[in-house]
């Protein structure tokens, strides 16, 4: 090992799940939206002009703050935007999460987490889920630098009882709680409103799944003032022209049709319980996700063997080699088509 080598940050990166080349696949393993953003983000492309690439973007994301405020009711300055709700977590962890006492969150969860703990050198415990994948509310209420819990939990779908949330948010005067709403929009409900009342809470949302923007990468931030003060000091001292011209405008017309939002959503929604009928209907067993995803097992037949037949039949979903969910399969939701390819292929598997 070269000297230098002791002097490198070294960290064991998040994997994302694959992104393959083919496009005669049905891909349901990254929680992508099947179908397209709203048709007012097409026109800016399509009218976006390339001499206006020469001029930096606007570093406070103005046009995109605002519109997300109008649409959510609340001020410009209780919203902040990044690239990707990653970008977003990342820099809450950077910016709130400088305590001694160990960030916590659950053993079962979004696995960037640690990483960015271990990235940041922030002492961490992963707090276990009980048997049905729901957070036990006591493991929240001890000392500790500060709290993130995804709502609903990711790979699982599980949302938090109602109040569970808002109890560990109250207890928790002294450190900041993020509430990670990347799926929220599938028909959970948002602590949004709980902002005016505690301000140690950040709530995180995205663009990624419920408005069809995971290739754009917008991501925001909402919280008290103050909250949202630190996060952009923090910003701005890394990078200030986070946001490119053009994924402003994007994603500021993808906000102005919530009509179009509110369709896709309740498309993707019908969608899913139809799988999960299916699927029980085959022998899986798997519990109520209120996101755009199901986290299915089956009685009989392992995950993994189920992960590589779907595979040869061009169908992607999601598979982790982990403690406790190495029998389990994340599927996204995709279109109703889809969906019944997945249904049909799985039905060969599970009966040869
Ligand atoms: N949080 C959770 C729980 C997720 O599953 C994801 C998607 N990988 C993200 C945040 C990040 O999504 P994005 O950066 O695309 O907004």
């Amino acid at each position: 090992m070269s000297s230098w080598e002791a002097y490198v940050r070294k960290v064991v990166p998040y994997v994302p799940g694959e992104q393959p080349k083919q496009k005669d696949i049905i891909k349901l393993n990254t929680n992508e939206n099947p179908y397209p953003p709203a048709p007012g983000v097409e026109k800016v492309l399509r009218d976006f002009s390339a001499d206006e690439l020469r001029l930096y973007p606007d570093p406070e994301i103005r046009d995109l703050v605002d519109a997300i405020a109008e649409q959510k009711g609340l001020a410009s300055n209780q919203v902040f935007v990044g690239v990707g709700s990653d970008d977003v977590l990342a820099m809450a962890f950077l910016t709130f999460f400088g305590s001694q006492k160990p960030v916590l969150f659950p053993d079962i969860t979004y696995s960037f987490y640690d990483v960015w703990a271990e990235l940041f050198r922030i002492p961490y415990e992963v707090q276990p889920l009980d048997e049905n994948f729901s957070i036990v509310a006591s493991d929240y209420c001890k000392a500790n630098g500060g709290i993130v819990i995804p709502n609903p939990n990711a790979p699982t779908g599980v949302e938090e009882p109602d109040g569970v949330l808002e109890e560990i948010i109250r207890n928790n005067p002294d450190s900041i709680v993020i509430i990670d709403e990347a799926y929220v929009d599938f028909g959970a409900k948002s602590v949004l409103p709980l902002i005016d009342t505690y301000d140690n809470l950040l709530v995180v949302q995205t663009f990624s799944k419920s408005r069809s923007m995971a290739g754009s990468r917008i991501g925001f931030a909402m919280g008290n003032p103050k909250l949202i003060q630190y996060l952009n000091d923090c910003k701005y001292s890394f990078n200030s022209y986070t946001m490119d011209r053009l994924t402003i405008l994007l994603g500021k017309a993808a906000v102005e049709d919530q009509a179009y939002f509110s369709e896709q959503v309740e498309r993707i929604i019908d969608t899913r319980e139809w799988t999960k009928k299916q699927l029980q209907e085959l022998g899986f067993t798997m519990p109520d996700s209120k996101a755009n995803f199901v986290f299915a097992s089956h009685k009989r037949v392992d995950a993994k063997t189920i992960f590589e037949e779907l595979k040869q039949r061009g169908i992607f979903v999601r598979y982790f080699n982990k403690p406790r969910i190495d029998n389990c399969l994340r599927i996204t939701i995709g279109t109703n088509q889809e969906m019944e390819a997945l249904v049909a292929a799985l039905k060969e598997i599970i009966n040869q």
